[in-house]
Parts: structure tokens; sequence; C-alpha cells
């Protein structure tokens, strides 16, 4: 009996007259979260069938990360008939407990309605198998039939859930900033799941901060393009700044002024790069530099895009709990540093002064540290 797994997809659904580009942006998607396994995708009455895949798990292990999706069923395909129906339920029954048949006849010339049909097909399984018993309400388990007008039969008993969310592509860009922590890859997925596509862009102090840093990050990119498809990583070294401003400024505003350095850059690189806003993984009170003010403080210097922070609202154990189910929380803990606790002073500022920093940056050469940033830049695509 051949298996095929049917994909049901979610808020597509609402959007009304741009359904057809949802659909085929959430199709294209499938195709290259499968691109290297066997597999043939159809359209079949609101939802999609994949068939002809060689290596069950794996292909539902990916179409498990494409947004849009809102659950999948691995079914058997059989020709319609009583007793290819009957060896299909047989093959997703369980053996004991409660159960119902849920049939629903496309084939108006199946001789069966319904209703006869799930009567026909729950009265056999009963007879097979003395320890089921039939629970229309509240049953454990549901046999669903589904008998199609091309002349053949859908059977499956488990529903998965899917990833959820709009189709990536769906949403426009976004520029992610992604440092080797927990929680910016989160607030990429989080993006990718309202259907943006990304890219990212990491800054790094070379050779305060290690190779396996950056390969951290570079793994951690990977991880939440399969989600998020293809991704340009930039990679930035901001050495030179974290110095000058080491060299000259308050100590204690070395995080708050770096951080306005890495969203000038960052902006700068979305405007070139056609993102349509900046995505960090801040929230609210988590660390001395994401008060309030300090979230004021790195927004001003951002002229043109909204700067997006999914995560702001997030306990830390929310974005736990969430980056250990999407797969990236085992590679984020790795102990690498980052360029942020380079030259951290012992007493950061949380509230820090606009007047202050503004003095403080006055002692810089702004433009001239971009400018050797943007120098230094390298691109890894996912
Ligand atoms: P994360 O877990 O994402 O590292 P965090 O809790 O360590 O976050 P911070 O270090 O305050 O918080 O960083 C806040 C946000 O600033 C990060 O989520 C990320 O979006 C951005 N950021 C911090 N460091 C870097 C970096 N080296 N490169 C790019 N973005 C960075
Ligand atoms: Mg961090």
């Amino acid at each position: 009996m051949e298996k095929v797994i049917i994909v049901r997809y979610s808020e597509i659904h609402l959007k009304g007259k741009n359904r057809g580009y949802f659909e085929k942006q959430f199709f294209n998607n499938m195709e290259k979260a499968l691109s290297d396994m066997p597999h043939i995708i159809r359209k079949n009455s609101g939802r999609y069938l994949v068939e002809q895949f060689a290596d069950e798990e794996s292909t539902l292990d990916a179409l498990k990360k494409v947004f849009g999706c809102h659950s999948l069923s691995v079914a058997y395909k059989v020709e319609s008939g009583i007793e290819t129906i009957y060896q299909a339920a047989k093959s997703v029954t369980k053996e004991s407990g409660s159960f119902r048949i849920t049939t629903h006849r496309a084939d108006k010339k199946f001789p069966l309605n319904s209703v006869e049909l799930s009567a026909k097909i729950g009265g056999m399984l009963l007879e097979d198998y003395p320890d089921l018993t039939v629970d229309l309400y509240n049953p454990q388990f549901t046999i669903f039939l589904d008998v199609r007008e091309e002349g053949y039969s859908l059977i499956y008993s488990e529903v998965i859930k899917g990833a959820g969310g709009m189709p990536v592509g769906t949403a426009g860009k976004g520029m992610l900033l992604i440092s080797g922590g927990i929680d910016s890859p989160v607030a990429g997925y989080m993006m990718a799941k309202r259907g943006m596509c990304l890219d990212a862009i990491h800054f790094h102090s070379y050779p305060y901060t290690s190779p396996a840093a950056r390969e951290k990050v570079e793994e951690l990119t990977r991880l939440v393009s399969q989600y998020a498809g293809s991704i340009r990583l930039y990679i930035v070294k901001v050495t030179h700044i974290q110095e000058e401003i080491h060299k000259n400024c308050a100590p204690e505003l070395m995080v708050t002024m770096l951080r306005r350095f890495m969203m000038r850059i960052a902006e700068r690189l979305a405007l070139k790069t056609g993102a349509q806003c900046l995505i960090t993984g801040e929230s609210l009170g988590q660390v001395a530099s994401q008060t309030i003010e300090g979230m004021t403080s790195s927004n001003s210097v951002v002229e043109s895009l909204p700067v997006l922070r999914p995560l702001v609202g997030f306990d830390k154990e929310e974005i736990i709990e969430r980056a250990e189910k999407i797969g990236t929380f085992e590679t984020s803990i790795l102990p690498y540093e980052d360029c942020c606790t380079v030259f951290l002073p012992d007493h950061p500022a949380i509230h820090p002064k606009k007047e202050r920093v503004l003095a403080e940056e006055e002692k810089l050469d702004v433009e001239g540290l971009i400018e050797e940033a943007f120098q230094s830049m390298e691109i890894v695509r996912f």
C-alpha cells in the first residue's frame, strides 16, 4: 500500500484574494525543504499531498519546519473499494480501545454513503479486534476515511501539528542581529513564522572573540535557516570600535555605545540589501542593557526602519523553552565569548542619559569607525 503525507495549511485561508500567492509561496517553500529528498507534491482540494517519498521520518521532519502548515497526516492511499479501504484501516487502527470512524465522501458514485461506509468498516474492525469498542463522542482514536473523486481513498488516524504561522516570503524581509546567545535565534524564528525572510548580521571582536564563537553563530544561522529559508549572514568586525570606546569614553557606557554602533551599521546594511526592519532578541529588563532607557538609546540612532523585538515580553524561561523546541538551545549554550562581554565594565549604566551618551560619542569619529567596519564585512550564505 502506498503511503502519502497530507499537508493542511493554516492562516492562508484568511487571505482572500491573496490566497493564490500565499499558496504558491507555501508550495515553493515545501519544495525547497524537500529539495534533497525524492518526492512529488500535488495540490489536492485545499491541501497538498506529498507522494513518492523515500524516508517517511526525514520527509515529515522537513515538512514540520515549513511555516504556513496547520497539520500533517501520514495516510495510506488505496484504490477506492470496501476491501482495499478495510485493509488500510487495519494498518492504522490500534488493537484495543475506543474509536470512531469519520468518513468524507467526495466521490458520490461510491456505492455506500459516508455513514454507511463508516458503519461497514467499523463493523469489520470490531469483528477482527474484540478489544475495540465504538465511541462516537469521546473516542480514544479516530480513523479517517477520505473517498476522493479521483477514484482513490486516503486512510489515516494520526494528525500531527504543523509549524503554524505564515509561509516565509509573504511578509517582507528583516535584518536579524544575531549573537551567539539564546535569544536572537529565537527572535529570527518568530519573525520567520510570521512570513518574513531573513538576512542576519553578526558583530565580532576578533581576536578578543574566538573563531569558535563565529562558527557557533554560523551554526545557529544554519539552524534558523531550516525554518526561515536561505539567509545571508553578514559578519562584521567591531574590534576597533570597542577599542576606541574603551580608550576614550566612560567605561560604564561601553555596552550602550557599542549597541548604538551595531544598530547604525545594521540599518545601513539593511537599507543597502533591501531589508525592511531590524530584528533583535531583546527582552525587557532581562539584562542591564535591556531597560527601556537602554532600548531608547539604541533605538534612537535608527533613522528610517522599525526595530522589531519579538521577545520583548517573554520570560527567559519561555525563550529557553522555544529554543529547545526549535533546536537552537544546545548550540546557543556552548561557552564562547560574545563581543559585548569584551571590555565589559563592572557597573554598566542601567539608565543611560541621552546627553551623556551624545557627549561621549562626540569624542569618536563615528562615521570613520562605521566605514572601517563595513570594510571588514564578510558574507556567508545558508
Ligand atoms: P542573545 O541571547 O540574543 O545574545 P542577550 O540576552 O545576550 O541576547 P544582549 O547581549 O543584551 O542580550 O543582546 C541583545 C540583542 O542585541 C541580541 O538579542 C542581538 O539581537 C543583539 N546583539 C547582541 N550582541 C550581538 C552581536 N555580537 N552581533 C549581532 N547582534 C548582537
Ligand atoms: Mg548575548
